[in-house]
Order: structure tokens, then sequence, then C-alpha cells
């Protein structure tokens, strides 16, 4: 397929009449500016790339509207995160999945890094890679790209052993996720793995399953979200999570680190120095009450920026993204922390890096796009490199994964909206 756009806006440069020639395979082979278009040419208005939801946790949509009445904190949402993962098994795993990543492609997330730890029966009984093809199945049923990224829980805590709600997400230990994870590698393919976090995996066998993973694999690890993590991480090992991490050789341009919400100046320098990536989750950390991360001062120590839905109380990558800069504007008392280019690096190149996945719409990238409506009440009169700045989800148009459209205003391309899929879900799920 061959796409004619009027405007297309990579990185904040808008160009005119563009022609994007893709090949077999789903990529691009060539971009070509000021033309008109072929006659059989798709013709769109104004496209950006696609967007990676560098960071989902699928299920945790069922919670959606459900948690705002009892107050509490991160700690306390989670006791009723926990009794929604108790309705998981792999049929209404896949629903789950399918509606959820339904309604992200009709977002205009193209792509989806799935931090995936519900692995076994509540007893913690092997299924064997059953949820994890229900969710690869999802997956492909709607045609978002999916990045699997396995995860390792070993732990309730530090030095504390699962509690029975954990025990489903729980391997016996480091090798033996590393046995599941390679035997799974042959059936899902670009299958990435995760951490689940310094609380949740000693150090030793964080050092394990690196080791025992192929070197160009994406990592992820949520760092640092609150502060009682560091508390007993520092506790336990005399160190903040990142440094952890450092000592333990696990900081590299493969690692991604999700939230990086409470940070030392050494943390920030050392996630710079080594290039990792920085998966910010701005509606997550409002709803959460985690915090605001120090965005600005990553991007600039050398760290790489995406962004991720999370827990999916919100499912919109323009609020994300907007999110980014607005709590950097609340924390720095100060406007334009970002540039629309380092914004639109963010939703696109960054993610995608962060997922493990080359370029969307570059010469030989993937042939992912966005088109955004530009005449809504929304949008019209927006300048279009600062489109991200004003709009929603609400006005994604046509949405196009590897050269195929998969969906188009708020519709998937068999016709299948997501609300349905979503209701349906939730209803097997309850
Ligand atoms: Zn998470």
């Amino acid at each position: 397929m061959n796409v004619w756009c009027e405007q297309l806006v990579v990185a904040g440069t808008v160009t005119p009449r563009v022609r994007i020639v893709g090949e077999a395979g789903g990529t691009v082979a060539r971009l070509e500016q000021g033309v008109d278009p072929s006659p059989r040419d798709l013709r769109l208005g104004l496209v950006i790339p696609g967007i990676a939801n560098a960071h989902s946790h699928a299920f945790h949509r069922l919670l959606r509207g459900r948690t705002h009445d009892r107050g509490g904190d991160f700690w306390v949402w989670r006791e009723r995160m926990y009794q929604a993962a108790r309705s998981l098994e792999p049929d209404v795993y896949r629903a789950v999945a399918r509606a959820v990543f339904a309604e992200m492609l009709c977002a205009g997330y193209t792509a989806v890094g799935e931090f995936h730890y519900v692995h076994h029966r509540p007893d913690g009984t092997p299924y064997p890679h059953r949820m994890e093809l229900a969710l690869s199945a999802a997956a492909a049923e709607v045609g978002i790209r999916l990045t699997l990224l396995d995860t390792v829980y070993l732990a309730g805590g530090i030095g504390v052993p699962l509690s029975p709600e954990q025990r489903r997400f729980g391997d016996a230990s480091a090798s033996a996720y590393l046995e599941r994870w390679h035997s799974l590698a042959e059936q899902i393919p670009g299958l990435g793995a995760a951490l689940h976090s310094a609380r949740a995996v000693p150090p030793e066998a964080m050092k394990e399953v690196v080791a025992g993973l192929p070197p160009d694999v994406p990592l992820h690890i949520h760092v640092s979200e609150q502060p009682q993590e560091n508390q007993s991480v520092r506790d336990a090992y005399g160190v903040t999570p990142v440094r952890l991490l450092h000592d333990l050789g696990i900081l590299s341009a493969r690692l991604s680190v999700v939230h990086a919400t409470h940070l030392t100046q050494e943390d920030i320098g050392l996630l710079g120095d080594a290039g990792v990536a920085v998966v910010m989750c701005p509606t997550t950390e409002a709803d959460l009450g985690d915090g605001i991360g120090p965005a600005r001062e990553l991007l600039d120590a050398g760290a790489v920026l995406a962004v991720g839905s999370d827990q999916n109380a919100v499912i919109d990558p323009l609020l994300e993204i907007r999110g980014l800069e607005m709590q950097d504007r609340l924390r720095s008392l100060r406007r334009g922390r970002f540039t629309p280019a380092e914004l639109g690096r963010a939703a696109g190149a960054g993610g995608y890096r962060a997922l493990g996945l080359p370029e969307p719409l570059r010469p030989g990238g993937l042939f992912d796009l966005v088109e955004l409506d530009t005449r809504s009440a929304r949008t019209v009169g927006a300048a279009p490199e600062q489109i991200l700045l004003a709009a929603t989800s609400a006005d994604v148009q046509t949405v196009v994964v590897g050269g195929r459209v998969v969906a188009s205003s708020g519709v998937l391309a068999d016709g299948l909206r997501p609300q349905d899929l979503l209701a349906d879900a939730l209803r097997e799920a309850s």
C-alpha cells in the first residue's frame, strides 16, 4: 500500500504533500516530498509516525472508574489490582487484552509493550504458555504491534515470599524463569523481557536473568515509582534502585526503566550515561499519586524518553505526551519544557526503540502511522508542528500498522468497536 498525505509531521518538522511508498513486509521503501498523489494512493490529511505505548498492563483496565471512592495510596490501589487479577484465566485474559489493544489502536497507539506478569494459575501451577499466547493472539486479532515483555517476579518484597495473591505471578527461581522464557521465545517472535522491580527480584536473580537472555532482547524494569520502594532498597542494600542496577551491570541502552520518579542527581547521571530509555507514564503517575519524575533532566543527561499508559486508566497517547510536558511545567513553573520535536520523538522513535523496534515512517523503517483531524473543535487553528499539544485521541482518524489500515475513526478495520469488545470483556471478567 502507498499513502499520500497533505502534511507529514515528524519530530516537529512539517513536510507538505508526501507520498509514503511501502514495500513487502510492512516497511517503508521511500518518502517522496512535494509530490501529487498517484491514483491508487490512500489519501490522508495530517500524518504523524506511529506511537508506541511502551508500558502497559492490559488487565488493569478492569479497574478504570472503579477505584476513586476510597482514597488511599498506590499500595491500597495495588490490593484492588490483585483482586482484579484473580478473575483472569487464558480466555478471559485474551478477551480483555483484545478489547484493550483495540482501544489503544483506535486511540492512536500502533505498538504496545505489554509488561506481563500473570503467568500461572492462581495457585502458582503452570498454564504452559497459555496466558502469554493469549496476549499474542489478542494483539494479532486487532492488528497492534506487540512486544511482549515477559516478566520475572520472584518475591513479595525484599526478603519477603510471594503472598497468596502474587503466587500466580512468580516463577520458582531465575533459572525456572529463563527456561520458561527460552521455550516461549520459540513460539513468540520478538519476545522481550522484564524484571518486575528491585522489590520483586533479588539482585543475584536479576544478574542471572540478564546474563541468561540474548543480548539484543529489550529489557524493562519498574524503577523508583514510590518513595517506599527507594527506602526498602536502601535499607536492604544501602543504595538507590538505580545505583543497584548500575552496580549489577544492568544499565545499558537495551534497558528501559519505567517511571523513574524519585531519583537522586547521581541516579539521573547514571541513567543518562548508560543511554537507557525512560518510560514516563504521566496519566498513571497522576492517578496513583506517584509524583513527577525529572524527565527534562533525564533527557539532558542522555536518556531516551518514551511514554506508556501503564494501568490504562487513560488510553490516549496525546494526553500522555501532553502530560509529559504539563507535569514538567507544574514542577518547574516554566513553559516549553520540551520542544515539539522532543515530544514527537518520545511518542515515536523513543517508544519504538524501547520496544526493540525500528523507527516508524523512515526509509527502511516500519510503515506505521496515525492521521489526526486538523479541523475538529480541539485542533482547528493549531500549528501543525504543535498538534500534539492540542489533539486528543478523539482526533485520531486512520491508523496504519505495517502498511495496513487497522482502524479508522474509532472503529477497527473489521468493523468492531472497542467499546463493544470492552463491555463483553468486562462481563467475562466479572
Ligand atoms: Zn507498570
